[in-house]
C-alpha cells in the first residue's frame, strides 16, 4: 500500500494537459490531475499517480458459456494530492457506469493507455479516502504482452486467471503496478457446479438463483497481478502446514492422478517449512494451490497465497512459486526491470529445495551447469537491465539471476549468504525494493565492496570474468 514519492503532476504534464496554471506565489495549489503514468521503463503506461489503493472489491458474475464478466470493481483509495481528476488502468469489458463516492462521475476510455480517466463531481482533498464504483459487462480478453497470455483467459468450462506482469487491468480496473498493494475481496457467482479459487481465505459459498457465489478474502495487502479468481470444476482438499498454516488446493478432476504422480502439491508442508527455515516466517496466513488441466497454457505462477499451475507440478516447480510468497510477493518490485529480484531468488530457492530434497548441497553445481552455457545471446541479456519486454522473462533473468546468487554465496560465505537473505526479506517487505537496495545490503553484510562483482552478474552483456565466478 504505496505510492511512488513523486505523486503530483509534473509542470510539463500540466502544460500537455492544457491546465490553467496556478498563480505564482500562491500558497495553495488548484486541484490538479493525478498523473497519468508510473514511469515504468519497461512499461511506461502503467501506474497511476494522486492516490494509494486499499481495497478492491470485485463483485463479479462469470458465464462460461457465454464468456461473460460483469459486475462491479468498489476500489477504496486515499489521495495524495489534491484531485481533479485520476485514472484507472483499464482493458477489460465495455464500462456502463462509475461513481465516486456514490455520485456519478464522468469517465473516458482512453484506449491507447488502457485507462479509464475519471472526473470526481467534486474534487478530491489530499488525504481524504474516497470510493470509485465501476460496473462493466461483456467478453474479457487476455493481452500478451511478455509472450504468454496475461489476464483473465476464458477455457471451455471456465477461466484460467493469470495476470503476470500487466494483465489485471483485462478483468478489472485498478492501480496496476507491482507496488500498489492493496487488500482484495471476491465476490463471484457462477453456475452451479463449478468452483471459484481466490487468495486468501473462503469466507463463503453461497447458492443462489443464478448460480453460486464464493466470496475469498485477502486482507493481506498484495499486488494487482498476484489477485486471482479461477473458475471451474475442482477437488477441493484441506491440510495443514507447518505452524498450523491452512493450505486450500483445488485441482481439475483430469489433473488429479497426474498430481498425485508430480507430488509437487503433496510436498508444500516440507517446503514451506524448508524456506521458513532458511527465510524467515511465511509471510501470509494460509497457502495452496489450483491445478488446471490445460498443459497447452504451459504456465505456472504465484498468485499471493496460492499459485495457480496450468498443469500438475513437480516439486521443483511448487517450490519455485512458494519461494515467491516471500520474493516477489512480500518482497515488492518498484520496476518490472528489476524482475530478476523475483526470478532469480526464486530459482536459486528452487535449486535449493531440490538439493534439500536429496540431503545434500549441490546448488554450486548449478552454477557450474549455468557457467557452462556458450550461447552469446544468453550472456547477452544482463538480469538487472533488461532493454524490453521479450528480455524480462529472459532465461537468463532466471538462471543468469539464480547464478548471480550462488556465486554471491560463494564469495561471502553461507553464513553471511543466509543473514543476507533473512534480512532481504524481513527488512523489505514494507515498501517496494530495487536492485540497488540489495546490492547496498549485500555489500553492508559482507562488509566490503561488491561493485565489480554485481557489474559482472547483473549488468554487463557477457558472461562474468573468472574472477568473479
Ligand atoms: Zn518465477
Amino acid at each position: 500500500m504505496r505510492v511512488p514519492s513523486r505523486s503530483v503532476s509534473s509542470p510539463l504534464l500540466v502544460a500537455l494537459l492544457g491546465l490553467s496554471g496556478v498563480a505564482a506565489g500562491s500558497a495553495a495549489a488548484a486541484p490538479s490531475p493525478g498523473a497519468e503514468s508510473a514511469k515504468d521503463r519497461i512499461y511506461p503506461t502503467i501506474g497511476n499517480g494522486g492516490y494509494d489503493v486499499q481495497h478492491y472489491d470485485l463483485a463479479l458474475d462469470y458465464r462460461p458459456a457465454a464468456k461473460r464478466l460483469s459486475g462491479t470493481a468498489t476500489i477504496t483509495a486515499r489521495a495524495t494530492q489534491d484531485l481533479s481528476r485520476f485514472t484507472l488502468d483499464y482493458a477489460g469489458p465495455a464500462v456502463s457506469a462509475v461513481t465516486v463516492d456514490g455520485r456519478p462521475a464522468p469517465v473516458l476510455r482512453v484506449r491507447r493507455t488502457r485507462k479509464l480517466r475519471i472526473t470526481p463531481p467534486v474534487p478530491i482533498t489530499s488525504g481524504a479516502p474516497f470510493v470509485v464504483a465501476v460496473t462493466y459487462a461483456g467478453r474479457p480478453r487476455p493481452t500478451s504482452t511478455a509472450g504468454p497470455d496475461e489476464g483473465f483467459i476464458p477455457t471451455r468450462r471456465g477461466a484460467v486467471v493469470t495476470s503476470e506482469p500487466v494483465g489485471a487491468k483485462t478483468w478489472f480496473p485498478g492501480n496496476d503496478v507491482p507496488f500498489d498493494k492493496a487488500a482484495y475481496t471476491l465476490r463471484m457467482t457462477v453456475p452451479r457446479g463449478l468452483d471459484v479459487v481466490g487468495n486468501g481465505v473462503l469466507r463463503s459459498k453461497v447458492p443462489g438463483a443464478t448460480g453460486t457465489t464464493f466470496t475469498w478474502v485477502e486482507d493481506q495487502p498484495l499486488s494487482t497481478y498476484l489477485m486471482t479468481a479461477n473458475v471451474g470444476r475442482f477437488r477441493v482438499s484441506t491440510s495443514t502446514g507447518p505452524g498450523g498454516i491452512p493450505i486450500y488446493d483445488a485441482v481439475a478432476p483430469a489433473a488429479a492422478e497426474q498430481t498425485r504422480e508430480e507430488g509437487g502439491i503433496a510436498a508444500q508442508p516440507d517446503i514451506l517449512a524448508v524456506f521458513s527455515k532458511r527465510f524467515g516466517a511465511y509471510p501470509f496466513t494460509t497457502s495452496g494451490s489450483t491445478v488446471f488441466d490445460e498443459p497447452a497454457l504451459g504456465f505456472a505462477l504465484e498468485n499471493q497465497s496460492r499459485p495457480t499451475y496450468s498443469s500438475a507440478p513437480d516439486a521443483s516447480t511448487v517450490a519455485h512459486e512458494l519461494a515467491h510468497q516471500w520474493f516477489g510477493d512480500a518482497v515488492t518490485l518498484r520496476r518490472w526491470s528489476d524482475i530478476w529480484l523475483n526470478e532469480g531468488f526464486a530459482t536459486w530457492a528452487q535449486w535449493y529445495y531440490d538439493a534439500h530434497r536429496k540431503y545434500y548441497f549441490p546448488t554450486r553445481a548449478n552454477l557450474r551447469g549455468v557457467l557452462r552455457i556458450e550461447d552469446r545471446a544468453f550472456w547477452n541479456v544482463a538480469p538487472a537491465a533488461p532493454r524490453s519486454r521479450a528480455e524480462l522473462f529472459d532465461g537468463a533473468v532466471y538462471f543468469r539471476g539464480a547464478a548471480t546468487l550462488e556465486a554471491l554465496r560463494g564469495r561471502i560465505g553461507d553464513a553471511r549468504f543466509t543473514t543476507l537473505l533473512r534480512r532481504w526479506y524481513a527488512e523489505h517487505r514494507a515498501a517496494p525494493t530495487t536492485t540497488r537496495q540489495f546490492t547496498a545490503l549485500a555489500e553492508e553484510v559482507a562488509g566490503r565492496d561488491l561493485t565489480p562483482f554485481f557489474r559482472a552478474w547483473l549488468y554487463a552483456h557477457r558472461k562474468p570474468a573468472k574472477r568473479f565466478r
